[in-house]
Order: C-alpha cells, then sequence, then structure tokens
C-alpha cells in the first residue's frame, strides 16, 4: 500500500535577499525530503512583492492570494525596498497584508544562541539565550495602518485596536507554547498609560486563571527592553501587541546575532507563513552575504508545524545539524563576525543532512 503523504509549499522568494535566503532554504528542505519515509513536498514559486509591483502594478495580485490559500503552508524570503512606496509614501508590504487576510493573529519568533560568539553581551554561551516572542500580528497598533490621509493633513493619527477576541485567541497560544516550554509567560504592555493596553492585561489575567500550571509575569514595554539586554535568560515565552512584538523582535535578535539568525512564523487557525524575521536588506542584496540561518529555521518551524510524524523528525534533524555546524566558530557569515558566503553556510547545513546523521 503506498501510503506516502505530499506537503505542496507556496514559496515567495521576495525582493532583495529574499531570493538568496529561499534557495538555501529550498535546498536544505530538500536535504531534509531525502531522509524521511512516505513524506514529498511539492513546491511552487509566486512572484509576489515590490518586484511584482514594478512588473505588474500590484505587489499581491488577488488570484495569487486564492492560490496561497491552497498550498499546506507558504514559505516567504523577504518582500518590500525602501525606494517603492505608494503615493501617499508608505511602503508596500504585502507580507503584512498576507497576515491580516490570511488571519495569521499568532507570530512565533524564537530567539536562540547558538554560539557564544555571536552575541554581543559577553557572559552568557550557546543556549544561554532560548525564549520566544509571541506578536499578535493582525491588530494592535497596526489596525488602522491603510487608511488614507489627506496629502496636506496637519495630523494624521493610528489606533491601537484590542479585541477580545483577538486577544483571547492570541493568549491561548502563547500560554500553549509556554505548556511546551519551560512555563513561563510574561506579558507584555503599557498598561500604565494605554486604556487599550490596560484592558490587554485584563484580558491576560483571565486567560491565566485557565493555565495555572504557567508562571506567569507582566512588564512593561519599556522595562522588556532593559531586562532583554540585563537578563535575557530570565525569559522563556513573551507575548504582545503587533506593534511592541515587531520591535522587541529586532532587539532580541540583535541579543544572538541580528536578523539572519532570526526564524518566525506567522500562525492562523487555517493557514501559516513561515518567514525569517529580517526584511529584504537592499544594503547587502546580490553580493552572497545574506545569513540565511533564519530562512532555514523558519523552514524547521515550518515542519513542525506541518505535524506529520516524519516532518517533526525533519524538524528534529534540522534543529541538531544547525547546532552541530554553527559550534564550529569557522562556521560564521559576514553579519557574525566570519567570512563564509550564503550559498556556504547553506551548503555545510544541507549535505550534513543528506549524508545523514552520525
Ligand atoms: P532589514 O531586516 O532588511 O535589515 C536590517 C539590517 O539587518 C540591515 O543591516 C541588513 O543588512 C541586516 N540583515 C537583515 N537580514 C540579514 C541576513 N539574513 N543576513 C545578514 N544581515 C541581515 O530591515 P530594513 O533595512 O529596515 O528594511 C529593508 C526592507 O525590508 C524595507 O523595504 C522594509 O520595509 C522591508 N522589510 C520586510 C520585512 C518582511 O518581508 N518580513 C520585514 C522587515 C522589513
Amino acid at each position: 500500500m503506498d501510503d506516502q503523504v505530499t506537503f505542496t509549499i507556496a514559496v515567495l522568494p521576495g525582493d532583495g535577499i529574499g531570493p538568496e535566503v529561499i534557495a538555501e532554504g529550498v535546498s536544505v528542505l530538500r536535504a531534509v525530503e531525502s531522509q524521511l519515509h512516505q513524506v514529498r513536498f511539492q513546491l511552487q514559486e509566486f512572484s509576489v512583492g515590490a518586484g511584482e509591483y514594478l512588473r505588474n502594478g500590484d505587489p499581491l495580485p488577488p488570484a495569487t492570494l486564492e492560490k496561497l490559500k491552497q498550498h499546506h503552508a507558504i514559505l516567504l524570503g523577504a518582500m518590500g525596498l525602501p525606494d517603492i512606496r505608494w503615493p501617499d509614501g508608505v511602503e508596500m508590504t504585502p507580507q503584512i497584508d498576507i497576515r491580516e487576510k490570511l488571519d495569521l493573529y499568532c507570530g512565533l519568533r524564537p530567539i536562540r544562541l547558538y554560539h557564544e560568539l555571536h552575541t554581543p553581551l559577553k557572559k552568557y554561551k550557546a543556549g544561554e539565550i532560548d525564549f520566544l516572542i509571541v506578536r499578535e500580528s493582525t491588530e494592535g497598533l497596526f489596525s488602522t495602518r491603510l487608511l488614507k490621509h489627506p496629502p496636506d493633513a496637519n495630523e494624521v493619527t493610528d489606533t491601537m485596536r484590542i479585541t477580545r477576541q483577538g486577544s483571547e485567541r492570541l493568549f491561548r497560544s502563547a500560554f500553549e507554547e509556554a505548556l511546551a516550554r519551560r512555563r513561563h509567560l510574561t506579558l507584555v504592555d503599557k498598561a500604565n498609560v494605554l486604556p487599550s493596553m490596560a484592558f490587554f492585561r485584563k484580558v491576560f489575567d483571565e486567560a491565566a486563571l485557565q493555565f495555572p500550571t504557567v508562571k506567569t509575569d507582566r512588564i512593561y514595554i519599556d522595562a522588556a527592553s532593559l531586562y532583554l539586554v540585563q537578563r535575557p535568560e530570565t525569559f522563556d515565552v513573551l507575548v504582545t501587541e503587533n506593534m511592541f512584538g515587531d520591535i522587541l523582535s529586532d532587539l532580541a535578535a540583535g541579543l544572538v546575532g541580528g536578523m539572519g539568525m532570526a526564524p518566525s512564523a506567522d500562525i492562523g487557525d487555517q493557514y501559516a507563513v513561515f518567514q525569517p524575521s529580517h526584511g529584504s536588506a537592499p544594503d547587502i542584496a546580490g553580493k552572497g552575504m545574506a545569513n540565511p540561518v533564519a530562512t532555514i529555521l523558519s523552514v524547521q518551524m515550518m515542519l513542525e508545524w506541518l505535524a506529520h510524524t516524519e516532518t517533526r523528525r525533519g524538524a528534529a534533524i534540522i534543529r541538531r545539524v544547525v547546532e552541530r555546524v554553527l559550534s564550529e566558530p569557522k562556521h560564521r557569515t559576514r553579519d557574525l563576525g566570519g567570512s563564509l558566503a550564503t550559498a556556504e553556510i547553506g551548503d555545510l547545513i544541507a549535505q550534513e543532512i543528506a549524508e545523514g546523521e552520525p
């Protein structure tokens, strides 16, 4: 009997370094596939982003969005270019449009230190910084981002929209993540000043009653920025609204080597997108300097989320091999102070996977 499972993956390389890091993510995915039983991946590429806008006038054509929904998962590189903007001055951000249109409310951003040479904080060794940011990704301070304002406006307001439904589902996911880790969840808000954030905290307190085995803390976003730098080892899972999560994710990435080390997943009840947390990095695009590890770890998150015994085994293989390869000080790209090119570190990881584990 043939009980092979085929997972269809929509691949969106996007702009800038997006195609460079996606090439390495795909080569690692193919290497893992060679090690798995009964599981195959069928990849289909789509053009979305600033480049697509320049070609066809729409960064995310509606027909493409419909096709994305027909895949089991979406793997995304990076989108947007600082010089390609709408007439009102804001950039096109199809990666955010996709989150909102597919209702991907739960942004997962794991932060892990793989080698002491990667962190600017001198006292930490591999594995000693290891936490997860859960970022709400459909409302919060991004909620009125698409409002149009007259070009001669003298006042422009953005709204922090926090709903009970949006917060409850976010907190449920965050508590479940904490249960699967070290059972410690920290709410990051600004409940001392903003009524929307006091409401956010109230809904969090209610949710906490349903998860009595998870230890909880509540801290303000300004203090969170301080504590993440001073004592990152004390965090397990942090949950926060959209904009705070956006900013904290980059700060946290800086603790473990920068944007090239920070994977992410945007999860909804029906769909999910996996992508490095970084942008299109036009400053290094086309130079073979991008670090593809964040993308490779996003592939790992995708395999975990697909939740088949074999894809989970594949995720564990990636995790172990990345850990092993990065434990060698010479295995570093430029952003980490080394000299390896994008394809060199990608090849090291893919080859070690394809050769099978010792
Ligand atoms: P960025 O993340 O692209 O770059 C910030 C810094 O990190 C740069 O110095 C860059 O060289 C470095 N960097 C990023 N990824 C790296 C990698 N893989 N390896 C090594 N270094 C890396 O952020 P930005 O410069 O603020 O934005 C550039 C463009 O990307 C903008 O158009 C922005 O709107 C867009 N953007 C897209 C996404 C996304 O697609 N998810 C996220 C953030 C920004």
